[in-house]
């Protein structure tokens, strides 16, 4: 190696879908795209604890894609280890990656008390959570001014950045990373998450500009999904069915994105005669009301169509929608025995209010719990999918008698042909292929790209590759 070789390591989401971090080294400085945390399980978060492999105070600049935990979520732990650089992101991230980060560190003050006071009982030394409110606070200071689009930014000496729309979440960006060292011109390419085209609100992905390597997700890089509009007629029958036997709905939602996608799918199944008109729907999550703040802030975001919508009144509201912040509020939906729709947090049940509607809910044949997202091994969302006959919750036995209906077609990646569209076939070195299982994206799109004669390597977590 010289001191004008391009270096790359990927320090998460190597042969992973979690944990996003890739670090380029040329001439002395130092980039790092994404910093999230990793995530799954006991053994995966882990990783959060351990070293980054690199010196934080030595890094110049973060780029950030977007704002998923899995990408942003380690932030405040790297400014908390001495990074003291500038974070580049677009408006929307930064707004979207100051709730997530926050919330994050709520959630490790809260799993590090109770951890402490087991830990007490057991004579060990006190835990501590990865950082706190304040370190997450702290991490916003270093946010440079915000990023627009297609614009080219100057991170540091002869290191240029331009972002690209992902159309993955609000905000979303690839980013092409133009490198001058000595007397040549590297161009490296991160897909970042790459959106699934054809979902209304965002705009459809930007597809890969030319560029000499492209560092990208394979996420679902080995199947297609589900057409979007047979899915919005498959909640919508859900809905109805539901309703009109007498029960309530729960939708277990992420808070980013699939909250907002979901009201908005409500809001027009109403307005268009699809769903009853006095159904109650309750958005009990602050977090995914906080998210919603966002998206109404940042049209600048949204596709034509929506933009129009927009100008026509507010798509996130409808006349029976109620807005829940309070623990009060929250709890008062359980008193609610018909005509409820309850979108709540989290996603995969681990944890957070869908416990208590799940609780008062999943008993009854009348019920129904509607899936929209992914449910990864080990969640109760997982369990529930699979058919338990009966799952614990808050220590209690729940007979599963709702009806539970999976709905596939809502995801925010793009699937393989449209990863491979969004590719296109411009010559490139090589394209590193990160962000998925190895034995699912990555394997199959090793397929897909040595069949037209792309060169291709899924890189090992710190493996130093020279890009030249
Ligand atoms: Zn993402």
């Amino acid at each position: 190696m010289t001191e004008f070789d391009v270096v790359y390591r990927c320090y998460g989401a190597a042969k992973e879908v979690t944990g996003s971090c890739h670090l380029l080294e040329c001439g002395g400085k130092r980039v790092l795209v994404d910093c999230g945390l990793f995530q799954g399980g006991h053994e995966q978060e882990k990783a959060n604890y351990a070293s980054f492999g690199f010196d934080p105070a030595a890094i110049d600049v973060v780029l950030l894609t977007h704002a998923h935990l899995d990408h942003c979520g380690r932030i405040p732990k790297l400014v908390k280890e001495g990074f003291r650089g500038r974070i580049f992101a677009t408006a929307a991230t930064r707004d979207l990656a100051r709730i997530v980060m926050l919330d994050a560190a709520g959630l490790q003050e809260e799993d590090a008390r109770r951890a402490q006071r087991s830990g007490r009982r057991r004579g060990e030394s006190p835990a501590m959570p990865l950082y706190t409110l304040d370190d997450a606070l702290h991490a916003m200071d270093f946010f440079a001014e915000p990023v627009s689009y297609d614009s080219d930014v100057a991170l540091v000496e002869g290191i240029q950045a331009r972002f690209l729309d992902a159309g993955h979440i609000l905000g979303s960006a690839s980013i092409l990373l133009t490198l001058n060292t000595g007397d040549r011109t590297c161009r490296i390419h991160f897909s970042g998450d790459i959106g699934s085209p054809g979902r209304p609100i965002l705009r459809r992905p930007e597809s890969a500009p030319e560029a000499d390597y492209v560092v990208m997700e394979t996420t679902y890089g080995d199947r297609p999904h589900r057409a979007l509009p047979d899915s919005i007629e498959e909640l919508y029958r859900a809905v109805t069915e539901t309703l009109g036997r007498g029960g309530n709905v729960i939708i277990p939602t992420f808070a980013l994105e699939r909250a907002q996608e979901i009201l908005y799918y409500l809001q027009q199944g109403t307005q268009q005669g699809m769903l009853p008109p006095h159904a109650q729907v309750f958005m009990d999550s602050p977090m995914a009301i906080s998210a919603t703040e966002i998206f109404r802030r940042h049209t600048e975001c949204f596709d034509r169509d929506f933009q129009a919508k927009l100008r026509q009144g507010d798509p996130f509201t409808m006349p029976h929608l109620h807005f829940c912040r309070e623990t009060a509020d929250s709890m008062a939906i359980n008193h609610i025995e018909s005509g409820a729709i309850i979108l709540a947090g989290s996603g995969m049940c681990t944890g957070g209010r869908v416990l208590h509607h799940l609780k008062h809910n999943l008993w009854r044949e009348r019920s129904s719990v509607v899936f929209v997202g992914y449910a990864a091994n080990g969640s109760l969302a997982r369990r529930i999918v699979d058919g338990a006959k009966s799952v614990r919750i808050y220590g209690d036995d729940v007979q599963v008698n709702a009806q539970v209906w999976t709905i596939n077609g809502f995801s925010a990646h793009a699937d393989q042909g449209a990863l491979l569209n969004w590719l296109g076939n411009s010559p490139r070195k090589r394209v590193l292929l990160v962000h998925g299982e190895y034995d699912r994206g990555i394997r199959a799109m090793e397929e897909c790209l040595s069949k037209v004669g792309i060169a291709c390597h899924a890189p090992e977590r710190d493996e130093a590759i020279v890009l030249n």
